[in-house]
């Protein structure tokens, strides 16, 4: 019998202009757009997207996601963000397989347990729930782990955040983008945005491969891309993309029910529901626009892994990806608009971590489209911070990840 599939979503003719435009389909634009539509009630909005709805960063990521950053206003926003996703798997009626499994961060160090401390105090100021545990505590969360003494890092304890967790990235990216078409959003795949017109320092609308589009709103969400966006409108951002690697294992038995992840070995891992191990972390240090795999990064993986979790020893990798990570110098969001050009938003430099603040931030960024006032939580990220140097602190020392350094 054949089967009759469905389209998610309809096709429609770009229109000549719309309210608001949004360049990129990943997590952000999409999310972005849902909100939009759904609590902003602006119905005349178009998704563009050169590919296809995820197929940047937001279709290729592991999808973990947790609370427990390092700043007390990052910390909020995604405490928030956490507590969103078994809301919207309702309201989007599409199943975002959340697995709040908890997430472990392993510290091998005096000085990492030291940095911990501060960071879970922080975290549990804000409401996050989140502890300090010792290394034996974290073998009974983690019965393969290794702890013996003679390992590269030896395991000193963890910070355990039971909220965290893993989702599926697809289902997440297709869920949004139908929860948006449903509320009346045009999603157009396979356009690419060519240029951003600008008269007098007011967005009048966008150049595309298929035609120009009016519109008074354009809100880059082009993940690595949108350094380049941003360009188009003499705009320079401290952003620069790099590769990361992630790959799986074949399916094992279920031995980890929970995100590990660790800053000395530069690894984290899941376990999916097939029981294949998801792993990554090693970033290309310079910058590129290439998502190729190496066998160096492969190599790493499986000495880290192995000597975390022994019981890895003999498993084959299955399969390995990249994607690009768009990272500004403190490891931070850069999130602005309405300056200098009337009508202009800017969402990215989401790194490596943007999955998971992808819907609280387009929730937010919906706000801050439609009432032209930046939301609170979103402040911390303007690109001004940069010329003032006030860094946000979510990490200690800003990053030497760019030539402008
Ligand atoms: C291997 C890997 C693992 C990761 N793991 C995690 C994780 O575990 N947890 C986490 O929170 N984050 C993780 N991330 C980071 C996360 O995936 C990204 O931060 C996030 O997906 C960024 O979403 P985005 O919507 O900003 O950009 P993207 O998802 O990159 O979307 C941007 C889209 O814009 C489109 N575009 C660009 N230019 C144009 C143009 N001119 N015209 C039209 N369209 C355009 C692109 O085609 C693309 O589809 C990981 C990333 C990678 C690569």
């Amino acid at each position: 019998m054949a089967i009759k599939l469905k389209r998610m979503w309809p096709e429609y003719n770009l229109n000549s202009s719309y309210d608001a435009v949004i360049i990129g389909g990943g997590i952000h634009g999409c999310a972005t757009a849902y909100y939009l539509a759904k609590d902003q009630g602006m119905k005349n909005i178009a998704v563009i997207e050169k590919n296809c709805i995820g197929y940047g960063g937001s279709g290729r990521n592991t999808a973990i996601v947790r609370a427990n950053q390092r700043t007390q206003s990052n910390l909020r926003l995604h405490k928030e963000g956490i507590e969103l996703w078994p809301q919207l798997t309702c309201e989007l009626d599409f199943n975002l397989m959340f697995n709040q499994s908890g997430h472990l961060s392993l510290a091998h160090s005096e000085a990492t347990i030291g940095a911990f401390r501060i960071n879970v105090s922080s975290a549990q100021l804000s409401g996050v729930d989140c502890k300090f545990i010792d290394a034996e505590e974290c073998r009974e969360l983690v019965p393969a782990l290794s702890l013996s003494r003679d390992i590269t890092h030896p395991v000193c304890g963890g910070i355990y955040s039971p909220p965290g967790g893993v989702l599926r990235h697809d289902a997440v990216i297709w869920g949004l983008a139908r929860g948006a078409s449903s509320h009346g959003v045009h999603i157009h795949q396979g356009v690419e945005v060519t240029g951003i017109d600008v008269v007098d320092h007011k967005i009048q609308g966008v150049t595309t491969s298929k035609g120009k589009i009016k519109t008074p709103k354009v809100i880059v969400a082009g993940g690595a891309y949108s350094v380049q966006l941003a360009e188009m409108i003499g705009i320079k951002l401290p952003i620069h993309p790099l590769t990361i690697q992630a790959m799986v294992t074949q399916p094992l038995k279920p031995f980890l029910n929970l995100a590990l992840s660790s800053g000395a070995y530069d690894i984290y891992i899941t376990q999916t529901l097939k029981g294949e191990i998801a792993t990554g972390a090693h970033m290309d240090e310079a910058p590129n626009f290439t998502s190729s795999v190496t066998s160096i990064c492969l190599k790493h993986q499986a000495q880290m892994l192995t000597e975390l979790l022994p019981c890895m020893k003999g498993a084959r990798f299955m399969r390995i990806w990249g994607g690009l990570a768009d990272m500004a110098p403190d490891m931070a969001p850069i999130i602005f608009g309405n300056d200098e050009i009337e009508g202009f938003f800017f969402n990215g430099a989401w790194g490596y971590y943007g999955f998971k603040s992808g819907p609280i931030v387009g929730k937010y960024m919906a706000q801050f489209v439609a009432t032209d006032v930046t939301p609170h939580h979103l402040e911390q990220f303007t690109n001004k911070r940069f010329a003032r140097f006030r860094y946000t602190g979510e990490r200690a020392v800003p990053a030497q990840i760019g030539p402008w350094n």
